[in-house]
Protein backbone atom coordinates (compact mmCIF):
# COMPACT_ATOMS: atom_id res chain seq x y z
CA UNK A 1 0.00 0.00 0.00
CA UNK A 2 0.98 3.20 -1.01
CA UNK A 3 -0.15 6.29 0.96
CA UNK A 4 -0.62 9.54 -0.80
CA UNK A 5 -0.91 11.65 1.64
CA UNK A 6 0.57 11.30 5.43
CA UNK A 7 -0.54 13.87 8.38
CA UNK A 8 0.89 14.49 11.54
CA UNK A 9 -1.76 15.77 13.88
CA UNK A 10 -0.38 17.83 17.18
CA UNK A 11 -3.34 16.94 18.89
CA UNK A 12 -6.23 14.32 19.18
CA UNK A 13 -8.95 16.55 18.58
CA UNK A 14 -7.74 18.35 15.88
CA UNK A 15 -6.47 14.96 14.04
CA UNK A 16 -10.08 13.82 14.04
CA UNK A 17 -11.27 16.73 12.83
CA UNK A 18 -8.87 16.47 9.61
CA UNK A 19 -8.78 12.71 9.19
CA UNK A 20 -13.12 13.70 9.28
CA UNK A 21 -12.34 16.13 6.88
CA UNK A 22 -10.22 14.14 4.50
CA UNK A 23 -12.95 11.64 4.39
CA UNK A 24 -15.89 13.77 3.41
CA UNK A 25 -12.99 15.14 0.33
CA UNK A 26 -13.32 11.25 -0.51
CA UNK A 27 -10.17 9.92 0.81
CA UNK A 28 -10.02 6.51 2.39
CA UNK A 29 -8.78 7.59 6.09
CA UNK A 30 -6.98 6.23 8.82
CA UNK A 31 -6.36 8.03 12.39
CA UNK A 32 -3.43 6.27 14.48
CA UNK A 33 -3.50 7.12 18.05
CA UNK A 34 0.26 8.31 18.58
CA UNK A 35 2.97 6.87 16.31
CA UNK A 36 2.10 3.19 15.13
CA UNK A 37 4.36 0.29 15.75
CA UNK A 38 6.16 -0.85 12.47
CA UNK A 39 3.82 -3.78 11.70
CA UNK A 40 0.58 -2.50 12.09
CA UNK A 41 -1.87 -3.89 9.17
CA UNK A 42 -3.67 -1.13 7.65
CA UNK A 43 -6.52 -1.65 5.51
CA UNK A 44 -6.32 -0.02 1.67
CA UNK A 45 -5.92 3.85 2.42
CA UNK A 46 -5.24 7.14 0.85
CA UNK A 47 -4.24 8.88 4.04
CA UNK A 48 -3.02 8.02 7.56
CA UNK A 49 -3.68 10.89 10.51
CA UNK A 50 -1.21 10.29 13.48
CA UNK A 51 -2.12 11.83 16.25
CA UNK A 52 0.32 13.25 18.88
CA UNK A 53 -0.10 15.48 21.46
CA UNK A 54 2.87 17.82 20.98
CA UNK A 55 0.99 21.50 20.73
CA UNK A 56 2.21 22.34 23.86
CA UNK A 57 4.95 19.82 25.49
CA UNK A 58 8.92 20.79 25.49
CA UNK A 59 9.43 21.90 22.02
CA UNK A 60 12.35 19.17 21.53
CA UNK A 61 9.88 16.28 22.53
CA UNK A 62 7.57 17.63 19.63
CA UNK A 63 10.44 17.42 17.26
CA UNK A 64 11.43 14.07 17.95
CA UNK A 65 7.93 12.81 17.74
CA UNK A 66 7.19 14.67 15.16
CA UNK A 67 10.22 13.32 12.91
CA UNK A 68 9.61 9.42 14.53
CA UNK A 69 6.01 9.96 12.90
CA UNK A 70 7.10 11.79 9.72
CA UNK A 71 9.41 8.72 9.25
CA UNK A 72 6.54 6.01 9.84
CA UNK A 73 4.35 7.89 6.98
CA UNK A 74 7.49 8.27 4.60
CA UNK A 75 8.14 4.65 5.31
CA UNK A 76 4.80 3.39 4.19
CA UNK A 77 5.17 5.23 1.08
CA UNK A 78 3.28 9.14 1.52
CA UNK A 79 5.33 11.54 -1.15
CA UNK A 80 3.58 14.43 0.72
CA UNK A 81 3.23 14.97 4.66
CA UNK A 82 0.87 18.00 5.39
CA UNK A 83 2.44 19.13 9.52
CA UNK A 84 -1.47 19.51 11.26
CA UNK A 85 -1.54 22.09 13.27
CA UNK A 86 -4.66 24.34 15.21
CA UNK A 87 -6.86 26.79 12.79
CA UNK A 88 -5.83 29.54 15.31
CA UNK A 89 -2.18 28.66 15.08
CA UNK A 90 -1.93 27.82 18.84
CA UNK A 91 1.98 28.19 19.82
CA UNK A 92 4.53 30.31 21.95
CA UNK A 93 7.52 31.76 20.93
CA UNK A 94 9.40 28.44 22.13
CA UNK A 95 7.12 26.76 19.65
CA UNK A 96 6.26 24.12 18.74
CA UNK A 97 5.29 24.87 15.13
CA UNK A 98 8.64 26.72 13.71
CA UNK A 99 10.86 23.82 15.74
CA UNK A 100 8.80 20.76 13.99
CA UNK A 101 8.63 22.43 10.34
CA UNK A 102 12.46 23.49 10.49
CA UNK A 103 13.36 19.61 11.69
CA UNK A 104 10.58 18.06 8.83
CA UNK A 105 11.84 20.27 6.43
CA UNK A 106 15.35 19.14 7.08
CA UNK A 107 14.49 15.75 6.82
CA UNK A 108 11.90 16.21 3.59
CA UNK A 109 14.67 17.99 1.69
CA UNK A 110 12.48 21.16 0.49
CA UNK A 111 13.46 24.48 -0.27
CA UNK A 112 10.52 26.19 1.35
CA UNK A 113 7.32 25.24 3.02
CA UNK A 114 4.09 26.45 2.20
CA UNK A 115 2.29 27.39 5.87
CA UNK A 116 -1.36 28.36 6.31
CA UNK A 117 -3.95 27.67 9.07
CA UNK A 118 -6.93 28.69 6.99
CA UNK A 119 -10.47 27.10 7.36
CA UNK A 120 -12.71 29.58 5.73
CA UNK A 121 -15.51 26.38 6.78
CA UNK A 122 -15.07 27.45 10.00
CA UNK A 123 -14.51 31.09 10.33
CA UNK A 124 -10.36 31.17 9.81
CA UNK A 125 -8.96 33.46 7.36
CA UNK A 126 -5.27 34.40 6.31
CA UNK A 127 -5.11 37.66 4.70
CA UNK A 128 -1.60 39.58 4.26
CA UNK A 129 -0.67 37.00 6.99
CA UNK A 130 -2.91 38.33 9.28
CA UNK A 131 -5.29 35.52 10.88
CA UNK A 132 -8.97 36.48 11.33
CA UNK A 133 -11.02 34.26 13.91
CA UNK A 134 -14.51 35.12 12.51
CA UNK A 135 -14.70 38.79 11.69
CA UNK A 136 -11.81 39.50 14.18
CA UNK A 137 -8.20 39.69 14.13
CA UNK A 138 -6.51 36.79 16.18
CA UNK A 139 -5.53 38.98 19.06
CA UNK A 140 -8.54 40.14 19.53
CA UNK A 141 -10.41 36.86 19.31
CA UNK A 142 -10.66 34.96 22.42
CA UNK A 143 -7.46 33.49 21.66
CA UNK A 144 -5.78 36.54 23.45
CA UNK A 145 -6.46 34.72 26.59
CA UNK A 146 -5.98 30.99 26.26
CA UNK A 147 -4.40 29.25 29.09
CA UNK A 148 -1.06 27.59 27.25
CA UNK A 149 -0.88 29.69 24.21
CA UNK A 150 -1.90 33.58 24.38
CA UNK A 151 -2.00 34.75 21.28
CA UNK A 152 -0.93 38.36 20.88
CA UNK A 153 0.20 38.92 17.26
CA UNK A 154 -2.45 38.00 14.42
CA UNK A 155 0.63 38.55 11.67
CA UNK A 156 1.51 35.08 11.40
CA UNK A 157 4.66 35.99 9.23
CA UNK A 158 6.14 37.52 12.24
CA UNK A 159 4.88 34.53 14.68
CA UNK A 160 6.67 32.11 12.67
CA UNK A 161 9.67 33.98 12.50
CA UNK A 162 9.87 34.61 16.02
CA UNK A 163 9.83 30.79 16.78
CA UNK A 164 11.70 29.65 13.58
CA UNK A 165 15.26 30.03 12.50
CA UNK A 166 14.73 30.11 8.68
CA UNK A 167 13.23 33.78 7.29
CA UNK A 168 9.53 33.62 6.69
CA UNK A 169 8.01 35.76 3.50
CA UNK A 170 4.74 35.99 2.46
CA UNK A 171 2.45 34.57 -0.56
CA UNK A 172 -0.22 37.04 -0.39
CA UNK A 173 -3.80 36.91 -1.75
CA UNK A 174 -3.21 38.76 -5.22
CA UNK A 175 -0.74 36.57 -5.93
CA UNK A 176 -3.00 32.95 -4.82
CA UNK A 177 -6.48 34.75 -6.70
CA UNK A 178 -3.83 34.86 -9.66
CA UNK A 179 -3.30 30.94 -9.54
CA UNK A 180 -1.00 28.15 -9.25
CA UNK A 181 1.62 29.21 -11.64
CA UNK A 182 1.79 32.53 -9.72
CA UNK A 183 2.02 30.91 -6.43
CA UNK A 184 4.99 28.71 -7.75
CA UNK A 185 7.03 31.76 -9.02
CA UNK A 186 6.43 33.50 -5.90
CA UNK A 187 7.57 30.42 -4.05
CA UNK A 188 10.78 30.54 -6.32
CA UNK A 189 11.80 33.83 -5.75
CA UNK A 190 11.54 33.50 -1.78
CA UNK A 191 13.62 30.13 -1.81
CA UNK A 192 15.95 31.97 -4.02
CA UNK A 193 16.49 34.55 -1.30
CA UNK A 194 16.67 32.41 1.12
CA UNK A 195 13.01 32.03 2.75
CA UNK A 196 12.23 28.92 4.02
CA UNK A 197 8.68 29.02 4.46
CA UNK A 198 5.98 31.47 3.60
CA UNK A 199 2.59 31.72 5.16
CA UNK A 200 -0.17 31.72 2.30
CA UNK A 201 -2.81 33.84 2.43
CA UNK A 202 -6.22 32.37 2.01
CA UNK A 203 -9.92 33.39 2.54
CA UNK A 204 -11.86 30.63 0.20
CA UNK A 205 -11.88 27.34 -0.42
CA UNK A 206 -11.00 27.90 -3.99
CA UNK A 207 -7.65 29.61 -2.36
CA UNK A 208 -7.07 26.55 -0.39
CA UNK A 209 -7.43 24.29 -3.91
CA UNK A 210 -4.87 26.33 -5.05
CA UNK A 211 -2.46 26.12 -2.08
CA UNK A 212 -3.43 22.47 -2.83
CA UNK A 213 -2.49 22.08 -5.98
CA UNK A 214 0.76 24.03 -5.71
CA UNK A 215 2.04 21.75 -2.74
CA UNK A 216 1.90 18.40 -3.90
CA UNK A 217 5.23 19.43 -6.07
CA UNK A 218 6.51 19.39 -2.68
CA UNK A 219 6.91 16.87 -0.01
CA UNK A 220 6.26 18.96 3.25
CA UNK A 221 3.19 21.40 3.80
CA UNK A 222 1.71 22.81 7.39
CA UNK A 223 -1.70 24.02 7.90
CA UNK A 224 -5.28 23.29 9.25
CA UNK A 225 -7.50 20.87 8.56
CA UNK A 226 -8.56 23.47 5.22
CA UNK A 227 -5.19 23.08 4.02
CA UNK A 228 -6.30 18.83 4.26
CA UNK A 229 -9.18 20.13 2.49
CA UNK A 230 -6.94 22.03 -0.27
CA UNK A 231 -4.73 18.89 -0.43
CA UNK A 232 -6.91 16.19 -0.69
CA UNK A 233 -9.35 17.81 -3.52
CA UNK A 234 -5.64 18.69 -5.12
CA UNK A 235 -5.29 14.81 -5.09
CA UNK A 236 -8.62 14.07 -6.52
CA UNK A 237 -8.44 16.73 -9.07
CA UNK A 238 -5.42 15.05 -10.35
CA UNK A 239 -6.67 11.58 -10.58
CA UNK A 240 -4.05 10.45 -7.98
CA UNK A 241 -6.69 9.41 -5.52
CA UNK A 242 -10.07 8.38 -6.48
CA UNK A 243 -12.53 10.26 -4.97
CA UNK A 244 -15.86 8.55 -3.27
CA UNK A 245 -13.74 5.49 -3.14
CA UNK A 246 -16.35 2.88 -1.62
CA UNK A 247 -16.96 3.24 2.45
CA UNK A 248 -14.73 0.49 3.64
CA UNK A 249 -16.32 1.50 7.20
CA UNK A 250 -19.78 0.00 6.72
CA UNK A 251 -18.66 -2.15 3.97
CA UNK A 252 -18.45 -5.20 6.14
CA UNK A 253 -21.37 -5.77 9.09
CA UNK A 254 -19.83 -6.25 12.68
CA UNK A 255 -22.43 -7.06 14.34
CA UNK A 256 -23.25 -8.07 18.04
CA UNK A 257 -24.07 -6.25 20.97
CA UNK A 258 -24.18 -2.68 21.56
CA UNK A 259 -23.94 -0.83 24.05
CA UNK A 260 -23.57 3.49 24.57
CA UNK A 261 -21.76 4.99 27.30
CA UNK A 262 -21.81 8.49 28.52
CA UNK A 263 -19.74 10.44 30.65
CA UNK A 264 -20.47 13.80 29.06
CA UNK A 265 -22.61 16.32 31.25
CA UNK A 266 -23.41 18.79 28.59
CA UNK A 267 -27.05 19.88 28.02
CA UNK A 268 -26.76 18.28 24.58
CA UNK A 269 -26.05 14.90 26.46
CA UNK A 270 -28.40 15.07 29.05
CA UNK A 271 -30.93 15.51 26.30
CA UNK A 272 -29.84 12.44 24.33
CA UNK A 273 -29.77 10.21 27.31
CA UNK A 274 -33.34 11.24 27.72
CA UNK A 275 -34.48 10.65 24.49
CA UNK A 276 -32.52 7.38 24.98
CA UNK A 277 -34.77 6.24 27.83
CA UNK A 278 -37.34 5.66 25.22
CA UNK A 279 -35.51 3.19 22.83
CA UNK A 280 -33.18 1.72 25.01
CA UNK A 281 -32.26 0.03 28.58
CA UNK A 282 -30.82 3.07 30.05
CA UNK A 283 -28.50 3.01 33.50
CA UNK A 284 -27.79 5.89 35.74
CA UNK A 285 -24.90 5.80 37.71
CA UNK A 286 -24.52 6.88 41.25
CA UNK A 287 -21.32 9.44 40.84
CA UNK A 288 -20.95 9.59 44.74
CA UNK A 289 -20.70 5.65 44.63
CA UNK A 290 -17.96 5.73 41.36
CA UNK A 291 -15.83 8.01 43.17
CA UNK A 292 -16.02 5.91 46.53
CA UNK A 293 -14.44 2.65 44.84
CA UNK A 294 -15.23 0.17 42.27
CA UNK A 295 -18.32 -1.69 42.98
CA UNK A 296 -20.02 0.76 41.08
CA UNK A 297 -19.29 -0.41 37.78
CA UNK A 298 -18.86 -4.30 38.68
CA UNK A 299 -22.64 -3.55 39.20
CA UNK A 300 -23.06 -1.75 36.11
CA UNK A 301 -21.56 -4.40 34.02
CA UNK A 302 -23.77 -7.21 35.77
CA UNK A 303 -26.56 -5.12 34.73
CA UNK A 304 -25.25 -4.44 31.24
CA UNK A 305 -24.75 -8.25 30.96
CA UNK A 306 -28.16 -9.12 31.82
CA UNK A 307 -29.28 -7.02 28.95
CA UNK A 308 -27.09 -7.42 25.79
CA UNK A 309 -28.98 -9.88 24.42
CA UNK A 310 -32.23 -8.24 24.17
CA UNK A 311 -30.66 -5.04 22.68
CA UNK A 312 -28.72 -1.49 22.97
CA UNK A 313 -27.86 -0.29 26.59
CA UNK A 314 -26.79 3.22 27.76
CA UNK A 315 -24.77 4.03 31.06
CA UNK A 316 -24.44 7.13 32.45
CA UNK A 317 -22.74 9.12 34.81
CA UNK A 318 -24.18 12.39 33.18
CA UNK A 319 -26.03 14.53 36.00
CA UNK A 320 -27.06 17.88 36.19
CA UNK A 321 -24.93 21.12 37.04
CA UNK A 322 -25.65 21.79 40.05
CA UNK A 323 -25.10 17.76 40.69
CA UNK A 324 -21.79 18.12 39.33
CA UNK A 325 -20.87 21.03 41.23
CA UNK A 326 -21.86 19.43 44.43
CA UNK A 327 -19.82 16.15 43.77
CA UNK A 328 -17.04 18.56 42.58
CA UNK A 329 -16.97 20.42 45.59
CA UNK A 330 -16.89 17.07 48.15
CA UNK A 331 -13.99 15.69 46.11
CA UNK A 332 -12.24 18.11 43.72
CA UNK A 333 -12.85 18.34 40.03
CA UNK A 334 -10.09 16.66 39.19
CA UNK A 335 -10.42 13.59 41.54
CA UNK A 336 -14.33 13.31 41.06
CA UNK A 337 -13.57 13.49 37.27
CA UNK A 338 -10.66 11.03 36.81
CA UNK A 339 -12.41 8.32 39.17
CA UNK A 340 -15.58 8.64 36.76
CA UNK A 341 -13.32 8.41 33.79
CA UNK A 342 -11.62 5.24 34.75
CA UNK A 343 -15.16 3.65 35.85
CA UNK A 344 -16.10 4.28 32.10
CA UNK A 345 -12.97 2.85 31.19
CA UNK A 346 -13.48 -0.13 33.46
CA UNK A 347 -16.97 -0.36 31.92
CA UNK A 348 -16.14 -0.46 28.26
CA UNK A 349 -13.22 -3.00 28.84
CA UNK A 350 -15.82 -5.52 30.62
CA UNK A 351 -18.39 -4.67 28.06
CA UNK A 352 -15.96 -5.85 25.08
CA UNK A 353 -15.01 -9.00 27.21
CA UNK A 354 -18.70 -9.92 27.09
CA UNK A 355 -18.63 -9.79 23.55
CA UNK A 356 -19.99 -5.67 22.45
CA UNK A 357 -18.53 -4.64 19.45
CA UNK A 358 -20.33 -1.34 18.77
CA UNK A 359 -19.75 0.97 21.32
CA UNK A 360 -20.79 4.75 21.19
CA UNK A 361 -19.11 6.98 24.07
CA UNK A 362 -20.15 10.57 25.00
CA UNK A 363 -17.55 13.01 26.24
CA UNK A 364 -14.31 14.14 25.00
CA UNK A 365 -12.45 13.07 27.67
CA UNK A 366 -14.29 9.86 28.63
CA UNK A 367 -13.77 8.49 24.78
CA UNK A 368 -9.97 9.31 25.57
CA UNK A 369 -10.26 7.30 28.54
CA UNK A 370 -12.14 4.52 26.99
CA UNK A 371 -9.74 4.46 23.95
CA UNK A 372 -6.88 4.29 25.90
CA UNK A 373 -7.89 1.48 27.59
CA UNK A 374 -9.24 -0.25 24.76
CA UNK A 375 -5.47 -0.20 23.52
CA UNK A 376 -6.68 0.85 20.00
CA UNK A 377 -4.07 1.65 17.68
CA UNK A 378 -6.24 3.29 14.84
CA UNK A 379 -9.33 3.88 13.20
CA UNK A 380 -10.55 3.56 9.61
CA UNK A 381 -12.74 6.78 9.40
CA UNK A 382 -17.12 6.19 8.14
CA UNK A 383 -19.55 8.25 7.38
CA UNK A 384 -20.75 11.11 9.82
CA UNK A 385 -23.67 10.40 12.54
CA UNK A 386 -23.90 13.96 13.15
CA UNK A 387 -21.33 17.03 11.95
CA UNK A 388 -18.05 16.09 13.35
CA UNK A 389 -18.75 12.79 14.36
CA UNK A 390 -17.76 9.80 12.23
CA UNK A 391 -18.27 6.66 13.05
CA UNK A 392 -14.59 4.86 13.39
CA UNK A 393 -14.01 1.28 12.70
CA UNK A 394 -11.27 0.13 15.05
CA UNK A 395 -8.06 -0.79 13.09
CA UNK A 396 -5.50 -3.14 14.68
CA UNK A 397 -7.02 -3.81 17.90
CA UNK A 398 -6.76 -6.78 19.96
CA UNK A 399 -10.30 -7.07 20.73
CA UNK A 400 -10.53 -7.56 16.83
CA UNK A 401 -13.45 -5.56 14.23
CA UNK A 402 -15.34 -3.33 16.17
CA UNK A 403 -17.28 0.18 15.47
CA UNK A 404 -17.11 2.65 17.57
CA UNK A 405 -18.64 6.28 18.13
CA UNK A 406 -16.86 8.87 19.81
CA UNK A 407 -18.27 12.44 20.45
CA UNK A 408 -17.49 15.63 22.31
CA UNK A 409 -20.25 16.45 24.66
CA UNK A 410 -22.01 19.10 22.76
CA UNK A 411 -22.38 17.64 19.65
CA UNK A 412 -25.07 15.37 17.73
CA UNK A 413 -28.93 16.16 17.41
CA UNK A 414 -30.99 14.69 20.58
CA UNK A 415 -31.51 11.15 18.89
CA UNK A 416 -27.91 10.70 18.80
CA UNK A 417 -27.96 7.45 20.45
CA UNK A 418 -30.23 5.73 17.97
CA UNK A 419 -28.48 7.43 14.98
CA UNK A 420 -25.14 6.57 15.89
CA UNK A 421 -26.42 2.66 16.00
CA UNK A 422 -28.70 3.25 13.16
CA UNK A 423 -25.07 3.33 11.10
CA UNK A 424 -23.29 1.03 12.90
CA UNK A 425 -24.57 -2.17 11.71
P1 LIG B 1 -17.46 16.81 27.36
O1 LIG B 1 -17.06 16.37 25.98
O2 LIG B 1 -18.90 17.13 27.49
O3 LIG B 1 -16.54 17.89 27.90
P2 LIG B 1 -15.88 14.96 28.89
O4 LIG B 1 -15.96 13.48 28.94
O5 LIG B 1 -14.72 15.55 28.13
O6 LIG B 1 -17.25 15.51 28.30
O7 LIG B 1 -15.81 15.58 30.33
C1 LIG B 1 -16.76 15.28 31.31
C2 LIG B 1 -16.02 15.15 32.64
O8 LIG B 1 -16.98 15.09 33.68
C3 LIG B 1 -15.22 13.84 32.70
O9 LIG B 1 -14.02 14.05 33.41
C4 LIG B 1 -16.17 12.94 33.50
O10 LIG B 1 -15.50 11.90 34.18
C5 LIG B 1 -16.77 13.92 34.46
N1 LIG B 1 -18.09 13.51 34.98
C6 LIG B 1 -18.94 12.63 34.42
N2 LIG B 1 -20.07 12.51 35.16
C7 LIG B 1 -19.91 13.33 36.23
C8 LIG B 1 -20.70 13.64 37.36
N3 LIG B 1 -21.92 13.09 37.53
N4 LIG B 1 -20.22 14.52 38.25
C9 LIG B 1 -19.00 15.10 38.07
N5 LIG B 1 -18.20 14.84 37.04
C10 LIG B 1 -18.64 13.98 36.10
Amino acid sequence: MTLALGCIADDYTGASDLANTLTRCGLRTVQTIGVPADQLALPEVDAVVVSLKSRSIESSLAVSRSRAADKWLRGRGADHVLFKICSTFDSTDAGNIGPVMEALRADSGDAIVLVTPAFPETGRTVYMGNLFVGSVPLNESPLKDHPLNPMHDSNLVRVLARQSKTKIGLVDLATVTRGPDAVRARLGDLAGKGFGAAIVDAVFERDLETIGNVALDHRLSVGASGFGLGLARALVASGRVRAGASDAVSDVPVGGPAACLAGSCSQATLQQIAKAEHVMAVLHLDPEQVVAGRDEARHALAWAKERLKDGPILIASSSTPEEVAALQARHGRDAAGHAIEQAMADIAEGLVQSGVRRLVVAGGETSGAVVDRLGIPGFLVGAEIAAGVPVLRAVGAKNGEMLLALKSGNFGGPEFFSDALELMR
